[in-house]
């Protein structure tokens, strides 16, 4: 084969059978998920969409054991974390799962070293400091340990917060808008190197975003709508999803006023 990627993976990462999520009861409960299915494949980049209050990061914190689904089970690789106490739940989102978040959340007093290995420190595990030298170098900070996250610029802080996400080799990393604070040439940079994450180091990205040209970066979108999916794209450009998001506000928007 020409292809010379360090794969292959086989199966899926995360599993979501019926998924369901109400926020209080009776009249006033809100339905911020109504039953979703999907199954996202190991080594893959995949994009969530929709319009405001579609259910985006209400599927993101499930998908992640961040949050308990009202119904349904999720699956992360072999284990239903839906049915895992508190305590098993946390060891594992900490040893299994990675974040980066929109808001640069590095440590300001912590060296850029130390933030990288925050994640071994709360699982439990020796901080390996030549490997977050060695993913420090991936993300094109070689060198950059010692300084604080404040001596660096934004990009290079999420630079930061993906090394820090890859450090404990996790099934999955879940981003939510994680260049929405970046201005767009950085933004583009940043996109680049998670989807490098996917393609040269075999990492699974779960992204949250609403900017096309973000979701385009993706090998696959999934467009949510009022808590149930409502499409998806293969290989997609940022216009092709533009025209998706601005087809499923116009549903959205039909059915409030009617
Ligand atoms: P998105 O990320 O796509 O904007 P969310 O997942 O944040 O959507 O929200 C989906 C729906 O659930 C919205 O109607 C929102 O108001 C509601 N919702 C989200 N979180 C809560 C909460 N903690 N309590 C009550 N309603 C919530």
């Amino acid at each position: 084969m020409m292809n010379s990627r360090p794969r292959p993976l086989e199966g899926y990462a995360i599993e979501l059978h019926g998924v369901r999520r109400t926020y209080g009861r009776g009249g006033s409960a809100v339905h911020a998920l109504r039953g979703i299915d999907m199954r996202i494949p190991k080594g893959s980049f995949l994009a969530v969409m929709g319009p405001s209050g579609s259910g985006k990061s209400t599927f993101l914190q499930c998908a992640a054991g961040l949050d308990r689904p009202t119904g349904g089970t999720v699956r992360l690789g072999d284990v239903d974390i839906t049915q895992l106490g508190e305590k098993r739940l946390t060891e594992l989102r900490r040893s299994r799962v990675g974040f980066v978040f929109q808001s640069l959340n590095l440590l300001p007093s912590l060296t850029v070293l130390q933030n990288v290995v925050l994640p071994q420190r709360l699982a439990g595990l020796r901080p390996d400091r030549r490997a977050a030298a060695r993913m420090l170098a991936r993300v094109g900070l070689e060198g950059y340990g010692k300084r604080r996250p404040a001596q660096l610029s934004g990009g290079q802080q999420q630079r930061v917060a993906i090394a820090r996400a890859l450090i404990t080799e996790p099934e999955v990393i879940f981003a939510d808008e994680p260049t929405g604070a970046l201005d767009s040439q950085t933004a583009r940079e940043v996109l680049a190197l998670l989807r490098h994450t996917v393609d040269e180091l075999g990492a699974t990205v779960v992204m949250v975003t609403h900017d096309p040209v973000a979701a385009s970066y993706a090998h696959r979108v999934l467009f949510l709508a009022d808590g149930l999916l409502a499409g998806e794209l293969e290989r997609p450009t940022p216009a092709a999803v533009a025209d998706r998001m601005v087809a499923l506000s116009g549903v959205a928007q039909e059915r409030r006023a009617s």
